[in-house]
């Protein structure tokens, strides 16, 4: 069997215009934009290109779109009090603070520092909290655009073997939750997990999120098995690779997603999807 390629641009694409439609839908019955506003402390090159990218996407989908650019040197009282100010401006709907911070600055404070209805990165405690409690709540982006790749796919979720490998906070532990939600039977594997290989053969749903170029071999993929493949790694030679082992795999699976290409193009699409929910979310609340 030769794997489909899950086209991550494509339905990326897809969700976009879903956004746009109901971004237009919300000005015109709001008179303002969902408004999605990001806090970029420090110089990191990459983090510029990242918050250039969403700032660029938000316009782009007819979302207003800001980001207040904040030198490394900003003290944690400052950025807290720019998380305060974004928090009670109402033309903000989602506010995001880049990470990483500059080291001085604890992540954990700032987190707990946003309005959880403008928690677009789902990343508050009571993000998760609602999410493992099954009440409605603002999703992290990227365990959120893996579930849609699999829907896109037409994956059968219900009673299906999942595993998930990797359990941080941003990508595993969510995915884990979101896929037990959809009733999975979720194996949520990671660094101390025993006998690994045996548990994804076991797998009819793999979902790779550690960060460890070609972890997973492809002779470890089920017949027929679907796999997401999170992981973002640089080979010696400057090429994208994920955690998956890909060339072996997509003999084995039904469906793959590519590295890049596959979850990395859902996340901005995602971050957009929610900004437009805790837009509607808001104006429901008032
Ligand atoms: P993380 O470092 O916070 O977590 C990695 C997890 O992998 C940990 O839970 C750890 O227990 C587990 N792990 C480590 N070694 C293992 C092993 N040998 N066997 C099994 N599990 C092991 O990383 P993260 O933030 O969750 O990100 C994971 C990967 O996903 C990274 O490559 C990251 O770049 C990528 N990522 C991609 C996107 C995207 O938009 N495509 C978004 C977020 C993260």
């Amino acid at each position: 069997m030769t794997a489909t390629l899950i086209d991550g641009k494509a339905i990326a694409e897809k969700v976009k215009a879903e956004v746009a439609l109901r971004a237009a839908a919300f000005l015109a019955k709001h008179g303002r934009k969902p408004g999605l506003e990001v806090i970029l402390v420090g110089d990191d090159p990459a983090s510029h290109v990242y918050v250039k990218n969403k700032e660029a996407s938000a316009g782009k989908a007819g979302l207003h779109g800001a980001v207040h650019r904040m030198p490394a040197d900003t003290t944690q009282a400052a950025l807290l009090e720019k998380v305060r100010e974004l928090n009670a401006a109402d033309h903000v709907d989602g506010i995001l603070v880049q990470l990483p911070v500059p080291k001085h600055i604890d992540p954990l404070a700032i987190v707990d520092a946003l309005d959880p209805s403008k928690d677009v990165d789902g990343l508050t405690p009571e993000s998760a909290g609602r999410l493992w409690v099954g009440r409605k709540g603002l999703r992290p982006c990227t365990p959120h655009g893996c579930m849609r790749l699999l829907d896109e796919t037409g994956v059968k979720l219900d009673g299906a073997r999942a595993i998930v490998i990797g359990r941080s906070n941003l990508v595993g532990k969510p995915i884990a939750a979101m896929l037990l939600e959809r009733n999975a039977t979720v194996v949520l594997a990671h660094s101390r997990t025993k006998d690994l290989a045996d548990r994804v053969r076991e797998a009819d749903v793999v979902i790779a999120a550690v960060g460890k170029a070609e972890l997973v071999r492809g002779d470890w993929i089920q017949e027929g098995a679907v796999v997401i493949d999170v992981g973002i790694n640089r080979t010696p030679e400057g090429k994208l690779i994920g955690d998956v082992e890909f060339a072996a795999a997509k003999e084995r699976a039904r469906a793959i997603t590519p590295v890049p290409g596959g979850v990395g193009p859902m996340t901005i699409a995602m971050l957009l999807s929610n900004t437009v929910d805790a837009a509607e979310a808001r104006a429901e609340m008032r």
